[in-house]
């Protein structure tokens, strides 16, 4: 998977490096060697970044996506890769969308 490369979790990173309101993806960590948290936004990417911090999390990473659905199926599937331990579990498709997630076999994919 491409993604940026990890940038310092602070505020100030955030506003300047998360500039679109857009759906996308994020990775967190507390170190640089493992991806601790992995996290999709449906439409505000930034606005979710920001109830992360001051969670502990020292690095971040992210990259947009193309819809709402696009930024939860890349989220399922970097959940499936990173397999986090801060994630309470697998990502959830909001209410009645029928989003599944692309990993076959899944529970979230029927
Ligand atoms: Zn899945």
């Amino acid at each position: 998977m491409t993604f940026m490369r990890w940038r310092q979790f602070t505020n100030e990173a955030v506003n300047a490096l998360v500039r679109e309101t857009r759906p996308g993806v994020y990775l967190l960590a507390r170190g640089r060697k493992h991806v601790d948290y992995v996290g999709w936004a449906g439409r505000d990417l930034k606005a979710t970044l920001r109830q992360h911090l001051a969670k502990g999390y020292h690095v971040f990473s992210f990259e947009y996506a193309l819809s709402p659905r696009a930024a939860f199926r890349k989220g399922c599937a970097l959940y499936h890769h990173y397999r986090p331990i801060d994630n309470q579990g697998h990502p959830v498709p909001p209410e009645r969308t029928g989003w599944q997630c692309p990993l076959t076999g899944c529970q979230y994919s029927h």
